[in-house]
């Protein structure tokens, strides 16, 4: 499972059929979600009825799974927003230090802040952050049993998390991540 903190969805230029973002952006566009969808279930019908694998998508991230990743429709924003994609672990740990979740919370890791919001929790996050690995965190979940310390890369995505509260504020939108 992975969690991606991501800005809410600005306006929308268009629609594709493909299997991940990267293919997505280069895939043909169509106007409506509606004639995304005719498309796609034309396709499925055609591939199920020919019995063949199809070819990767031009662009996919990861063009050896390619032939059995589904295909969906994704809605193409007028400006591509940033986002940070972490482990399921990493976000129960970050939404920790951010004070959005109690150690011992197994709910879903869901939710939503104005850029303003969130932005100041990531400075106080990284202020309280040890620099290095030394520090123990004392923090431990369920999920995280080995009472462990706070490692350098979860400081590195306390810093991808500031630039996106950054870009969030400067453009108006909400943070949310799911
Ligand atoms: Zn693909």
């Amino acid at each position: 499972m992975s969690i991606t903190f991501t800005a809410e969805l600005g306006p929308v230029i268009g629609f594709s059929i493909a299997c991940c973002r990267e293919a997505a952006l280069v895939a043909p566009r169509y106007g409506t979600y509606d004639d995304a969808l005719a498309d796609l279930v034309k396709r499925k019908d055609r591939e199920n009825t020919a019995g063949t694998r199809r070819e990767p998508l031009p662009g996919c991230a990861w063009p050896d799974f390619c032939p059995d990743g589904f295909l969906s429709i994704w809605a193409l924003e007028e400006q591509e927003s940033p986002s940070v994609n972490v482990s399921g672990l990493n976000a129960a740990l970050l939404l920790q230090a951010l004070g959005y979740r109690e150690p011992f919370d197994n709910g879903p890791l869901a939710g939503s802040a104005t850029a303003e919001e969130f932005r100041g929790r990531v400075l106080t996050a990284l202020a309280l952050a040890p620099a290095d690995d030394g520090a123990p965190w004392h923090e431990t979940t369920p999920r995280f049993t080995d009472c462990g310390r706070w490692p350098n890369y979860l400081q590195d995505l306390l810093e991808h998390l500031h630039e996106l509260a950054d870009w969030c504020t400067q453009h108006h939108r909400e943070i949310q991540w799911a």
